[in-house]
């Protein structure tokens, strides 16, 4: 197998271990090399290393000859709406999105402003590792300059995508967690233009995320549910660390797991268009049953998000999202959009005209369990393999990982793209009987880890 340098969702690693100035300046001479003319735009989150990278990138970039447009700080999703709007040959993204302050990343997108596909990943993996660049001459080199309308369009378009009349005369009270990522020049505005009395935490761009990690999860957010209840909020709002996903609090405080908000969501689509909603294996069978009453089907996937949004693409997918707050609308654009998520929640809190618990209780409810196992990193193929191996006889669906079903549930055992852990996800109707499954399921793992 010939080495990897993405993973599930672009390049990403600790800076100054796996992720270095050399790598991204090779990256950047390596996308560069790969892409078609044009020039190519560029953004970041606000991590401390961000500009680092970003000059290390610009300078490959403007080595291979693509001039490079600047966008500036800003959130993933408004990015790619940038290069999916504009003329450009693609995109570069420098951002760890969810991961901690110490670790940053690169995502490469394509004209279409849509994560690149793996076999355009492994085109920039073999220049890179073979060092096979296409430097410019002198001449040809390119120049760089910076943009700074990318933000206003991104929010144009947003605004553009739901019934802001109607969310602007519901005068929504709505708390916004930006955990000081990239959000923090989008959200609040978007809220503001969308007739929401803002109350804004976390609200100002840092590097090193002091006010909770980056990843908006339960357990670091509790300040923000505190703070919807205290203020008496319709709802609370928290993104990641590049605004990709959106996950929510009702007007009680109370969090909101992700794939209720994806389901509520594509009811919505799916009755206002029907057609097929894309979603990974891992996501809660909530999600199929309002989709099916609704008269639509579920496409499931392999987990991860770019893969969800090409999925999509080449079906013409009504909808489409994970478990973990990220959503694709794809009249908008073929990724995640934590802001576009944000818009249509909103937009279906003031339709409905009740409160966004009572929306949510409508939904059939599941108990998830997850849970995750530590493995050797050269034993993952080996024990994938024995794990299939010993769910032969068991109702499996083997896409991604083992996931074996059962009458009253599933468990999902899968190695994570990012991390030398299994993940281990299972549902039921009730918290017991999912923690059985996931020990189950986690039984099964230890003996294929044992060999
Ligand atoms: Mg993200």
């Amino acid at each position: 197998m010939s080495p990897r340098l993405f993973g599930t969702n672009g390049i990403r690693g600790v800076v100054g271990q796996d992720m270095t100035v050399d790598l991204a300046l090779r990256v950047g001479k390596a996308t560069g090399s790969s892409l078609g003319p044009g020039p190519v735009a560029l953004g970041r989150d606000p991590r401390t290393s961000g500009p680092m990278f970003r000059d290390a990138v610009v300078a490959g970039l403007l080595a291979t000859g693509h001039d490079v447009v600047d966008a500036g700080m800003l959130p993933t999703p408004a990015l790619q709406y940038f290069v999916r709007t504009g003329r450009f040959a693609g995109g570069v993204v420098v951002t760890a999105s969810h991961n901690p302050a110490e670790f940053n990343g690169i995502k490469v997108v394509d004209a279409k402003g849509m994560e690149i596909s793996r076999s355009e990943e492994e085109v920039i993996e073999a220049r890179y590792f073979e060092e096979r660049f296409s430097l410019a001459d002198w001449k040809a080199v390119g120049h760089v300059r910076e943009d700074h309308d990318a933000i206003r369009t991104y929010l144009d378009g947003i605004v553009a995508g739901v019934d802001a009349a109607a969310i602007r005369a519901r005068k929504l009270r709505v708390v916004v967690d930006c955990g000081n990522g990239a959000s923090c020049v989008t959200s609040p505005v978007l809220l503001s233009r969308l007739g929401c009395e803002v109350v804004s935490l976390n609200g100002h761009p840092d590097g090193g995320f002091p006010g909770r990690p980056p990843e908006p999860v339960r357990e670091n957010l509790s300040t923000l549910l505190k703070l919807v209840r205290e203020s008496k909020a319709d709802l609370g709002v928290a993104h990641d660390g590049d605004a990709d996903r959106a996950i929510f609090a009702d007007e009680r405080g109370e969090f909101v797991f992700g794939d209720r908000t994806l389901a509520l969501v594509a009811r919505e689509a799916v009755q206002a268009k029907g057609g097929t909603v894309v979603t990974p294996v891992s996501s809660s069978r909530c999600l199929e049953d309002v989709v099916r009453a609704a008269g639509g089907t579920v496409t499931y996937t392999m987990v991860g998000a770019p893969l969800v949004a090409r999925a999509m693409y080449e079906s013409g997918a009504t909808f489409g999202g994970e478990e973990n707050g990220g959503m694709i609308f794809p009249e908008h654009q073929f990724c995640r959009d934590g802001a576009m998520a944000l818009a249509k929640v909103l937009e279906i809190v003031t339709r409905a005209g009740k409160p966004m618990s009572a929306l949510l209780a409508e939904l059939p409810a599941y108990s998830l369990h997850k849970t995750s196992v530590h493995y050797p990193p050269p034993e993952r193929d080996a024990i994938l393999a024995r794990l299939k191996g010993l769910a032969k006889g068991l109702r499996v669906n083997d896409i991604d990982g083992v996931k074996v079903h059962y009458d009253d549930g599933w468990v999902l055992v899968r190695p994570s793209g990012t991390e030398p852990i299994f993940r281990i996800f299972a549902e039921a109707k009730t918290d017991a009987r999912a923690k059985a499954l996931a020990a189950e399921g986690e039984a099964l793992l230890r003996r294929a880890m044992a060999g």
